[in-house]
């Protein structure tokens, strides 16, 4: 069980291109509130739905040419790495 959990922002055009762990804190709705003044529709997901939209083809790289965003100081949940391990492991 993981009871952490993220907020992601989605571009228009369906790519996710924002992430922030859910601290809880100012510093995490600050980073939200910097997503949605680029665009970017938030939700709050569970580490679960987060892992699994981190493993969309387009998580952080949208393929139609939009730039990751508020990407500098943001807490990134490690989710890339630590599936890769939990992976290795099933
Ligand atoms: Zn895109």
């Amino acid at each position: 069980m993981n009871d952490k959990s993220a907020y992601i922002g989605r571009k228009p055009c369906g790519c996710v291109m924002g992430v922030v762990t859910d601290l809880g804190n100012r510093f995490t709705a600050e980073t939200v509130a910097s997503f949605i003044k680029d665009g970017l529709v938030v939700n709050h997901i569970s580490w679960d739905k987060y892992r699994e939209v981190a493993r969309e083809p387009t998580f952080m790289e949208c393929s139609h040419g939009q730039l990751p965003l508020a990407l500098e100081g943001v807490d990134i949940p490690p989710a890339l790495e630590e599936i890769a391990a939990e992976e290795e492991n099933e």
